[in-house]
């Protein structure tokens, strides 16, 4: 074996995360979760951040309602039209978000963002317009960390996602949002925040028809796979400890049992009991500025698969192992020299290329890194891939199989199927990662029984219908 394979093999065996690891992920998630539902006080519970959504949508709800999502790249603005069948329509408008309002004020960004409803307001609902003087009700998904006290109200607790605007640290996001919509005169009314797992919860309810009795099964959790990663999930009241006795005698006297909770499961084990933290993770994490935070998601999800890459890649050439060419780092492309320039997308683009000598790859790697390769280079990098893609499927698989085991759902008698509502490009387009993620979940507690009866649907258009869908609750 060159000494270049035998360098791919330790990685590939480093990377690999075993059927014990899993189950000890499963255990710890559990735990967590359950010291984040008792109390905000305990930091190393999961935030578990009650969401006060109580309806989970049968299919049947209609009307035409707004909704907005700032997610990680794009600001979207949609509006969806609900026909009460499992059916909707949508209308969408999306927004790439310049670069320096990522970190600029609070101000520029949300007067960018109401400038981008109002014109979507303006081109496609002339109609509703001219209908009285009523507002239309938006839903607005914002997905990053927010404590809640209302359906309408959520505090920024710290930005995530290459976002870096401390002036909103604390905020309540709701009302800057709607200052700024009402500077500018836009007819519409925030009535709901959702964060996007709840959104593709509610989607996914809505358009699988599982509560009203579809083949799917009842949806439990709404996850995502996409720049980030985070999953949300009902729980009973009665387990959410940390929501205030008044909180819950009110809704008790409602007949509200159940509320939507945002595991925000990107924070899952910061403390590295159980992930694997190879130099390279550790590499990654100090490029952020959420250090230590977000470890799992560091694992994981879309924005730090490449970068992941990127480190082993400079490790190897350092060591002489690949890129010979090259005599010092500072003589590489640049592009290779710089952080975040490999985009997940690049990997799995590498991850199936099965052309002669991969040559496939070579065009990919010369187009995006501006990188030229010898073939035994690009076997490596395939490998390399593969192991990081490969940790990344297994380990999403800790948090589903947690809520699963957690909820009990598959001891109650009424879930024979259970139905998970996935949104995000990674699970949406990276070969074989939801194929992956199976795997790992028949080796979780759920065992392969589990892992039959388990149905992983995209939430198509997740985060806006869901949104538009929270909006309904707050209408
Ligand atoms: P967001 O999470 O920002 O709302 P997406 O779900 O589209 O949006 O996720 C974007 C992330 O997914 C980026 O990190 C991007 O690198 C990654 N990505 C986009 N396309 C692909 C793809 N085909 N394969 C793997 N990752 C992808």
């Amino acid at each position: 074996m060159t000494e270049l394979k035998a360098a791919v093999a330790e990685i590939a065996e480093q990377f690999a995360v075993s059927q014990e690891k899993l189950q000890q992920g499963v255990d710890l998630f559990i735990e967590l979760a359950d010291r984040g539902l008792a109390s905000d006080e305990d930091v190393h519970g999961l935030p578990m951040i009650p969401t006060y959504v109580n309806t989970i949508p049968t299919g049947s709800e209609r009307g035409i309602y707004l909704a907005a999502d700032l997610g990680g790249t794009n600001f979207r603005v949609c509006s969806v039209t609900l026909a009460g069948d499992h059916t909707f329509k949508l209308v969408q408008s999306k927004n790439p978000i310049p670069v320096d309002l990522m970190s600029g004020s609070g101000e520029e960004l949300f007067s960018y963002l109401a400038s981008k409803v109002a014109s979507f307001v303006t081109e496609h609902h002339e109609a509703k317009e001219t209908d009285e003087k009523s507002k239309f009700k938006l839903g607005f998904t914002f997905s990053f960390p927010v404590t809640q006290s209302s359906l309408n109200s959520g505090t920024l607790l710290r930005w995530t996602k290459g976002f870096d605007i401390p002036d909103l640290v604390g905020k309540d996001i709701v009302s800057v949002f709607q200052g700024q919509l009402d500077k500018q005169n836009v007819p519409v009314d925030v009535v709901a925040l959702a964060n996007d797992t709840v959104g593709t919860l509610l989607s996914r309810a809505y358009s699988s028809g599982a509560v009203a009795g579809g083949k799917q099964g009842d949806t439990l959790i709404g996850a995502i796979f996409g720049t980030g990663t985070n999953g949300a999930y009902p729980e009973d009241i009665d387990n959410i400890k940390k929501l205030p006795a008044d909180v819950v005698k009110s809704l008790k006297a409602k007949g509200v049992t159940q509320m939507v909770v945002n595991t925000e499961w990107g924070s899952f084990d910061n403390k590295l009991q159980v992930l694997p933290n190879s130099k390279y993770d550790v590499a990654v994490d100090a490029l952020t500025s959420n250090k230590g935070y977000h470890m799992f998601e560091k694992r994981v999800s879309g924005m730090f698969l490449g970068e992941i890459l990127r480190q082993i890649l400079i490790d190897f050439h350092q060591k002489g192992l690949i890129l010979r060419q090259y005599p010092t780092f500072d003589k590489l492309p640049h592009r290779l020299r710089t952080p975040w320039e490999l985009d997940s997308e690049v990997l799995s683009l590498m991850e199936i290329d099965d052309s002669s000598s991969l040559k496939a790859t070579e065009l990919t790697l010369k187009q995006n890194l501006r990188l030229p390769t010898t073939e035994e280079e690009r076997l490596a990098i395939q490998d390399l891939t593969r192991a990081i893609s490969k940790r990344a499927a297994y380990l999403a698989a800790i948090p589903l199989a947690g809520i699963l085991v957690k909820t009990g759902a598959f001891e109650k008698g009424v879930h024979k199927e259970i139905d998970v509502g996935v949104d995000g490009s990674v699970v949406e387009f990276y070969p074989g990662f939801r194929a992956m993620m199976r795997d790992a979940l028949a080796l979780t507690q759920i065992g392969d029984k589990g892992e039959r009866r388990l149905h992983i649907n995209i939430a198509k258009d997740g985060s806006g219908v869901g949104a538009a869908l929270c909006a309904l609750d707050g209408a």
